[in-house]
């Protein structure tokens, strides 16, 4: 079979949406960067991006879509509730949209509340008006989040940041009625989640792989089974995580603000990681999360595939 063209391919989620398999993220993206990135990424081919209200920056997300001149119905966009929102869905939401200027959007994703309280430094990824929210129950925000589709403001919805444990809960609780189509989460080859994955497959949740190159200053760069895999391919380091995440089924979802790699991130059609290089990646032994419980970038050790 001939090697996919995967920045044409989808995912198609348990609503029978089809989520395009590579988007541009946009964390972390200092002001005025995101709206060129979100720009070059359109004009380049990308059709999903992916923001959030915490990240402060949905306006500028919403001026380069405007930028693009790329048909608004041609673009997946993802944006999520965070923390300080958890008990203010219909506030949240309406904000996204205002900030986006846009009356829908593809993918809405409920982001797990810590497991901290919130206290001033755990809020620092969250931006809002308000002052954070007591500790939540996310079966309550669940509910709220299930009656949004209807509105239309949103079409699908989905989870970030759950275990096995938390969906559990989810499942059991009292007004559950909608399966998540999502869950977005931490993956990477240091990050790899094997349990957690079979059991979204078993589910029918789709996974996006966030942090997917290793974040800032990722020390995947320098592994060297993966240098000696990418050189062998003729490809960047960065394109070989890209496709491992691919090829594992999730969606993908790089940061850049640099143009060059913003183009070379695409650059993943006609092209693929043979079966022993894929195991050879998915054996790396080295473990490292990005993203611990407050979802701030701050490199724990350790893995968290419950
Ligand atoms: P990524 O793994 O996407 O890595 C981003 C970093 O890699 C940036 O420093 C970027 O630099 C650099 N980079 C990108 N492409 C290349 C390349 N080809 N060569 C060299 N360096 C490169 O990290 P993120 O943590 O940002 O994760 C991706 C997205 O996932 C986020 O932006 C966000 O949208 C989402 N996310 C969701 C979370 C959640 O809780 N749901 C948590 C974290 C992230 P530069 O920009 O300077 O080019």
């Amino acid at each position: 079979m001939a090697p996919k063209n995967w920045t044409k391919e989808t995912f198609t989620l348990n609503t029978g949406a089809k989520i395009p398999a590579i988007g541009l993220g946009t964390w972390q993206s200092k002001p005025n960067e995101v709206r060129e990135a979100v720009k070059a990424a359109l004009q380049a081919g990308y059709r999903h991006i992916d923001t959030a209200l915490a990240y402060g920056n949905e306006h500028e997300v919403g001026q380069g879509i405007k930028d693009s001149g790329v048909p608004r119905e041609e673009i997946w966009i993802t944006t999520k509730l965070d923390n300080p929102w958890h008990k203010r869905v219909e506030e949240g939401i309406n904000s996204s949209l205002k900030s986006l200027g846009l009356d829908y959007v593809d993918l809405y994703l409920m982001v797990r509340p810590s497991g901290h309280p919130p206290t001033s430094q755990t809020d620092n990824h969250s931006t809002g008006p308000h002052p954070p929210t007591p500790r939540t129950d996310f079966t309550d925000t669940w509910r709220e989040l299930q009656k949004l589709p209807e509105s239309g403001r949103v079409k699908n919805i989905g989870v970030s940041n759950f275990a096995i444990k938390n969906l559990e809960k989810l499942f059991a609780s009292k007004d559950f009625k909608t399966t998540p189509a999502v869950n977005q989460i931490e993956l990477h080859p240091n990050n790899p989640s094997p349990k957690l994955l079979d059991y979204l497959k078993k589910k029918g949740i789709h996974a996006t792989a966030y942090s997917c190159l290793g974040s800032t200053d990722s020390p995947l760069y320098k592994n060297d089974e993966l240098q000696k895999i990418a050189e062998k391919k003729g490809k960047s380091v960065q394109q070989v995580l890209l496709m491992w995440g691919l090829q594992r089924g999730t969606s993908v979802i790089p940061k850049s603000v640099t143009a060059s790699r913003i183009q070379a991130n695409f650059e993943v059609d006609g092209w693929e990681l043979t079966e022993e290089e894929q195991k050879a990646i998915s054996g790396l032994t080295e473990r490292f999360k990005v993203c611990g419980d407050a979802w701030l970038p701050v490199k724990v050790f350790f893995g968290d595939d419950e």
